[in-house]
């Protein structure tokens, strides 16, 4: 199968290109985004048949229906990579917490959030790319605290790849400071910036547009590239797991074939929920997707009223960093879907010179026919954390705001599935702050233990090695010295 672009085509750039390619290059022309040229159609039976399939089966058979350039050995490889999950038959499990409503756990891989459930597998099909082509990769990353993580640790000591990975210093948790600073491979590259998560982000744009910068690389023989969602290498293997809520909710009886569910997904650059929309238009029965979003309110206002308006306003940061967010990249992909490729780059040209884009009235309808969208806040959050630990469930900061969307915005009485992004432990402070409310300083580490023997939980190994590990990237620099540092570390 192959990809087109959401902005159409430029006349410069290729109409349409493989999956690889894709992958190589995510940068389509006007700076649009790649996107399938159809979605693949699945057999009638699809759903029931893979009733007993593992998450590696059921995995596979969905990559192979978009039919991928990628070889069979190098897809089973990167499946393998699910066997590192808690647990290797059901990576993802699905929890029920209450009569009609169900916890997708995703945070059950190495760097304990959503993040490992596509990075996994993706770092190992682009390193195997690379390979293939003969080509070395220096892959760029900005991370509020999930993505730098997982990143490294799927891209660590893979062949042809290089890493350069970027993170507010002084931004992150305690944890997510040394899941990266910790993290060894000789082909990471781990900077702290002075300054925000923006910042960090900036700074990265700057470099994928800086010729200077591709130049030095050059000499080296060396491509640049990068790994956030803008990637749809990333966003394939986000689609998978809403058919494994399904599949999950038949095998425990919870319904019977055919009947529709809610999703609901805590949402910031809108992959998670958009491998939702793309299951949904591949058959899985989903009455609608229902999307969560803290104070920064953006995505909630473009469902509500389909005006993008980010005209005077700050970021606030909240006790759910990733979903922090003004600009979400992803909203690209479902706005061709509905509009096409002329209206999407209208659009996004808006967005881009005016800071805001309005779609009309059967525009909006037709989003609001597969979105619901409401914002929680810190407050709310903390009240819902302390509520279900009093049964015996804990969650984290970004999984409490879907309580919020479970509580105002299904419309009928179906069974609904909520995505858990990250375990508690990577947010442990907020957490603790929930369980005792107050609203105490603590370290991750004070928190984690004060929880685990509160609660009677278990805290995973790779987060309590952490606090014995040796720190390994100490570099911490001002924003106009990022460059020069990560010319530095691809000479050494
Ligand atoms: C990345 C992330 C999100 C947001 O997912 P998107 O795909 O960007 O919408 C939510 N919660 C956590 C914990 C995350 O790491």
């Amino acid at each position: 199968m192959n990809f087109i672009e959401t902005r159409g085509n430029d006349g410069i750039k290729a109409k349409e290109i493989s999956f690889s390619e894709a992958i190589l290059s995510p940068s389509a022309s006007f700076g649009g985004l790649y996107v399938p040229k159809e979605l693949p159609k699945l057999e009638d039976n699809f759903l029931q048949n893979h009733l007993n399939s593992s998450y590696k089966e059921l995995a596979y058979d969905i990559l192979k229906a978009f039919e991928i350039d990628i070889d069979e050995e190098e897809i089973n490889k990167a499946l393998d990579l699910y066997d590192n999950f808690d647990d290797a038959s059901n990576p993802c499990p699905v929890v029920k917490i209450e009569d009609d409503l169900f916890v997708h756990e995703q945070y059950h891989g190495p760097t304990r959030a959503l993040k490992d459930m596509a990075l996994q597998p993706f770092g190992s099909i682009l390193s195997s790319i690379a390979k293939k082509k003969k080509e070395k990769y220096l892959i760029l990353a900005a991370t509020s605290g999930d993505t730098g993580p997982a990143a490294l640790n799927t891209f660590k000591n893979k062949e042809n790849i290089q890493v350069a990975c970027l993170y507010p210093s002084g931004g992150t948790s305690d944890v997510q400071r040394l899941q990266m600073v910790c993290e060894n491979g000789t082909n990471l590259n781990v900077i702290g910036i002075k300054g925000n998560f923006d910042d960090a982000q900036t700074a990265l744009k700057n470099l994928l547009a800086s010729k200077s910068f591709k130049d030095e690389l050059e000499k080296d023989g060396i491509k640049l590239s990068a790994a956030n969602s803008v990637n749809f290498g990333r966003i394939i293997f986000q689609i998978i797991y809403h058919f494994w809520s399904y599949i999950q909710l038949l095998k425990q009886n919870e319904i019977t074939f055919g009947e529709k569910i809610y999703l609901i997904v805590p949402s910031g650059n809108f992959g998670n929920v958009l491998g939702g929309f793309y299951a949904l238009n591949m058959g899985v029965p989903i009455e609608k997707l229902l999307v969560a979003s803290n104070e920064n309110n953006i995505l909630t206002q473009w469902i509500n009223t389909g005006t993008y308006d980010i005209r005077g306003k700050n970021l606030q940061l909240t006790k759910s960093p990733a979903m922090d967010i003004l600009k979400s990249s992803n909203i690209e992909r479902v706005i061709f879907s509905i509009c096409g490729a002329n209206r999407t780059k209208e659009l996004m040209d808006s967005l881009n010179e005016q800071l805001y884009f309005k779609m009309n009235q059967n525009e909006t309808e037709k989003l609001q026919e597969y979105f619901s969208a409401i914002e929680s806040n810190d407050e709310y959050g903390v009240k819902i954390i302390k509520k279900y630990s009093n049964k015996n469930y804990i969650m984290d900061p970004h999984t409490a705001t879907c309580i919020k969307a479970y509580e105002h915005l299904k419309e009928k009485n179906l069974k609904t599935v909520m995505y858990s992004t990250a375990e508690w432990t990577k947010f442990s402070p907020t957490v603790l702050n929930a369980l005792y409310e107050n609203n105490e300083k603590y370290d991750d580490k004070v928190a984690l233990e004060n929880i685990s023997k509160e609660c009677n939980v278990k805290i995973p190994n790779v987060i309590s090695e952490l606090f014995n590990s040796t720190i390994l990237h100490n570099d911490v620099v001002n924003k106009e010295d990022i460059e020069s540092k990560i010319i530095e570390f691809i000479s050494s």
